[in-house]
């Protein structure tokens, strides 16, 4: 049987030669199975590409696919998947911080046919700056609470799953993807695997705190149209108790007879503040779906291949 092993790498030269030596290590555990690699090069900037041309010419197991440039993780994922012809694929990091060791264990679970997908958690964040961590968690939390499905804390796009758990997850088309709510959205039998956070053998990570924050919103936005509807509550309310304070402030001046006198104005500008910043945030939010539903519709491709040493002539597009 085949297994693909996928690895999206962005400028991981200083990393790929432990994770090939690491990969080699457990693929001689598991003779039982046979294996292709595939790398998808994400426009890396550094040696990568020549460095898994060398691979690719020693070892015919390794298919490369690289990129015209830089186009994300999620895209590098979607190649990979759609490449892979094994009837299980894994999925991990180029940087060892999924660690290749796991894998037999992750097959024998699949054996046994316990459930589709072996995913992992990494059960501490240690090695992390307190403040991304708390940020992640306020992250997990909102979301958990928006939207249908359930992401889980710290789980690591590190999985192995069965063909119809692949499919099922190319089949969703959108432009954005957002993986972590891809995969808890097709379902399937998940079991859990627990590990202690790894930091990365070398190089550094390619998540500035800004990109993480834009795909926190991305999650959110692709999972949930709650926040519209907070808009729209908060709107809601908002006209309701300027209403009760304007019957409020009708009444009071006919007993108090103070129609006369001109009043207020530090409470009329923080009201009128107020209200702007909201109408502000509500049109934000709106444009965030906006923007979403544009670049959908737009139906350009996920990714430009430059180069792919398994391409056959005539397949796929
Ligand atoms: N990666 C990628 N394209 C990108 C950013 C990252 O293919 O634009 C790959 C990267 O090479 C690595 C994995 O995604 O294999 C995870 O990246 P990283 O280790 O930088 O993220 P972190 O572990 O810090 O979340
Ligand atoms: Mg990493």
């Amino acid at each position: 049987m085949l297994i693909s092993l996928l690895v999206p790498c962005y400028n991981e030269e200083e990393a790929l030669p432990f994770l090939y030596e690491a990969l080699g290590k457990v693929l001689g555990e598991c003779p039982q199975y046979e294996f292709e690699l595939i790398f998808v090069n994400d426009g890396s900037r550094d040696k990568t590409l020549s460095l898994l041309k060398d691979l690719a010419s020693k070892d015919s197991r390794v298919h490369y696919i690289s990129f015209s440039r830089n186009f994300g993780k999620e895209a590098a994922m979607y190649a990979g998947l759609s490449a892979a012809k094994g009837e299980w694929v894994g999925l991990l990091d180029a940087d060892m911080q999924d660690p290749p060791s796991l894998l037999p264990q992750m097959f024998e679970m699949l054996e046994k046919d316990e459930c589709d997908i072996v995913a992992t958690r990494r059960v501490s964040r240690k090695g992390e700056p307190p403040i991304r961590s708390w940020f992640a968690r306020r992250f997990y939390h909102l979301i958990n609470r928006f939207t249908d499905v359930e992401i889980v804390d710290g789980a690591r796009d590190f999985r192995v799953m069965r063909r119809p758990v692949v499919d099922a997850i190319l089949s969703l088309g959108e432009r954005q993807r957002f993986s972590k709510g891809i995969f808890a959205w097709v379902g399937f039998r998940t079991k859990w695997l627990e590990f202690e956070n790894v930091e990365r053998i070398a190089g550094e990570t390619k998540w500035s705190f800004w990109k993480l924050f834009r795909y926190a919103i991305e999650g959110i936005v692709s999972f949930t149209t709650a926040p519209l509807r907070i808009a729209t509550f908060t709107g809601f309310f908002l006209s309701f108790a300027a209403f009760a304070y304007l019957v409020y402030y009708f009444i009071h001046a006919i007993i108090y007879r103070i129609w006369d006198k001109v009043a207020g104005y530090p409470s009329l500008l923080s009201f009128m503040l107020f209200i702007g910043g909201m109408v502000l945030m509500a049109l934000g939010v709106i444009g965030e779906y906006l923007a979403k539903t544009y670049i959908e519709v737009k139906r350009r491709p996920l990714y430009v291949i430059a180069e792919d040493n398994k391409k056959e002539e005539g397949e796929k597009k």
